[in-house]
């Protein structure tokens, strides 16, 4: 059985003092249940505060170098992130892509650094609203697939977490329906199951992530082949975090 896994992604948001209060309140109204893992993606200085103050919640980065070390100005290493105790990191969320010109050659250096460094990738992928409307999103995700899990093992594929995140849905309040996102979902894991088996596509566990809410998050996470969230603007509020949890 798949585990659900829900990431707050709190993108370039809070200071260290907000980042303290919020997971003071997160660790005390979350209920834990063995199949749900659930934290927040915060910023590289809010790593080893929010780390500090977690219990039961998962603290991810949002980015991560694939060099152990070296000339990157403004960069975060593994070892870094691991000097915190921090094993998750999102890699290749779109507004990396967009904004930082991050391509899959990089994504998929990152995937691997982190799976040898036995961390868990939270791999992003996702159309725009053009290949959307062209109906190329399934093509479109399965390229960016292809390339990310470029020479990584089916053992290691199967520990990534994908989190398919349309852009168009992304901090726009338009949600994909239920039904689209399910079917590219589904269609992720069969693309995993085409890269490796269908066993191992069976583990991976597979996020939607786009305008997220309270009011939304069941109905998407029913879907057969969506096993989490990965969500934005809903997770800043603590009420609106521990709501998404339920
Ligand atoms: P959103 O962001 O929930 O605000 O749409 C999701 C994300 O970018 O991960």
């Amino acid at each position: 059985m798949r585990k659900q896994i829900i990431i707050g992604n709190w993108k370039m948001f809070k200071t260290n003092s907000e980042a303290k209060q919020f997971m003071e309140k997160a660790e005390k109204g979350f209920k834990t249940r063995p199949d749900l893992i659930a934290g927040v993606a915060v910023s590289a200085t809010l790593l080893n505060t929010v780390k500090s103050s977690s219990k039961n919640l998962i603290v991810s980065a949002q980015n991560v170098h694939f060099e152990q070390s070296g000339a990157f100005t403004g960069e975060v290493s593994i070892p870094m992130l691991k000097d915190v105790n921090v094993s998750y990191a999102l890699v290749g969320h779109s507004e990396r892509r967009e904004y930082f010109n991050e391509t899959d050659t990089t994504i998929n250096k990152k995937v691997k650094a982190l799976l040898a460094a036995n961390m868990t990738p939270v791999l992003c992928c996702g159309e725009s609203l053009e290949t959307f409307e062209k109906g190329k999103t399934i093509d479109f995700v399965k390229s960016q697939l292809v390339s990310d899990f470029a020479e990584v093992s089916a053992e290691d594929a199967s520990k990534v977490i994908v989190a398919y995140e349309p852009i168009w849905a992304i901090g726009t309040g338009k949600v994909a329906t239920p039904q689209i996102a399910q079917n590219v979902c589904k269609a992720v894991r069969d693309i995993i199951a085409d890269l490796y088996d269908q066993a191992t596509a069976d583990k991976v566990v597979i996020q939607y992530g786009g305008s997220v809410k309270p009011d939304n998050v069941k109905e998407i996470m029913s879907q057969p082949d969506i096993d989490g969230a990965l969500v934005g603007g809903a997770s800043l509020e603590v009420e609106s975090f521990l709501a998404l949890l339920v």
